[in-house]
């Protein structure tokens, strides 16, 4: 199984994020945050067309989600400033 660095690398590979927009690194096509519920549009003849990966902002997520439950213990300051959010792993 690959590691989540190799799982996260393998995701930067095809896309970028850019402001609020996520950008296929082949066409340069790109899809707003917004947009995140369809189904990514690249340009014509575009080799990433072919991935599994129809939506990125999706993919995005999950893999978000496996880095944060391998971490150990995540500190975070809660929006007031006070306190810590401590989250076990999964
Ligand atoms: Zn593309």
């Amino acid at each position: 199984m690959d590691s989540i660095n190799q799982v996260v690398s393998g995701w930067s590979r095809s896309w970028v994020l850019v402001g609020h927009t996520i950008v296929c690194g082949a066409c340069m096509a790109s899809q707003a945050a917004s947009d995140a519920n369809l189904p990514f549009a690249h340009a014509h003849g575009c080799r990433e067309g072919q991935s599994d990966i129809k939506y990125p902002w999706y993919e995005l997520d999950r893999i978000s989600h496996l880095v944060v439950s391998r971490s150990n213990v995540l500190h975070l300051p809660s929006r007031h400033g006070k306190g810590k959010l401590g989250r076990s792993p999964v």
